[in-house]
This record gives C-alpha cells, structure tokens and sequence, in this order.
C-alpha cells in the first residue's frame, strides 16, 4: 500500500529529527525552526489521520493498524513539541534573576515571583539602606 509506505518513510524521517532535537543543545532560532516545522508536520499528521478515519467510514473498512500508526506518529511530534518547549523554557529561565532574593523569573517577569521585588530593570545592587538609627542612650 502506497500511503501506508509513505507513512513508514515520514515516521523515519521524524524519527531523525527527535534524534537530532535531543542529541544536541540547539540555540534559540533552530529551536524555533524546529518548533515551526513541527507544528507544520503535525498539522499533516492530524490531516492524514482525518483522511484515514474518512476513508475507512467511507469504505465501511476498518483500518486499525493505519490509524494506529498516524496516532503514533502524532503522538512522536507532541513528544518533540514538549521537549523542545521544555529545552526553549531553560534557556528563557536565565533571563532574570531576582536581586533580592536570587529566584530566577521568567524572561517577561516584571516582579519576582517569590518576593515580589520589581525586576523591570537591571538593578545593579541592592540600594544602600536606610541609615540605621543611631543607637538609643539607655541610660
Ligand atoms: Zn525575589
């Protein structure tokens, strides 16, 4: 069956993409290719297992083990799509680092989660404090 070889041959071809998104520590712009050009391949995926179900009402046949395979397939791109999101996330999760209180903020923070510090600037040091109250005479 031709389609059921052209499956083969794209569940392969995915298969060295989770390989080449896992094995290596992509920057920004090839993650957001591969974001792209995954959500693109799952489009095609979700389009192919419509085609599939149709087909098999259509026909009155069952094809479970087509189905099977593009569920899959659709199941591998989802799995890549959180890893990727998950690699992207790290590397945003640098971006801001409370200067209160050290916790680390998202790239967008505008105060930080934990204290609630302002992070909307860099703020070099912590301001000098108040000058402390001269000691009180007990006497
Ligand atoms: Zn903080």
């Amino acid at each position: 069956m031709a389609a059921l070889d052209d499956l083969m041959s794209k569940a392969r071809e995915l298969a060295d993409t989770v390989g080449k998104a896992t094995g290596e520590l992509v920057d920004d712009s090839r993650v957001k290719l591969q974001e792209l050009k995954l959500s693109s391949e799952l489009k095609d995926a979700y389009e192919r297992l419509g085609s599939v179900i149709y087909d098999s009402i259509k026909n009155g046949t069952e094809n479970q083990s087509l189905v099977d395979l593009v569920v899959g397939e659709i199941d591998q791109i989802r799995e890549n799509m959180e890893k990727l999101k998950a690699s992207r996330c790290t590397s945003d999760a640098v971006e801001r680092y409370c200067p209160q209180c050290g916790t680390t903020n998202g790239k967008d923070a505008v105060y930080c989660s934990r204290c609630g510090a302002p992070l909307s600037m860099a703020v070099p040091e912590t301001p000098a404090e108040a000058a402390p109250a001269p000691a009180e005479e007990e006497n």
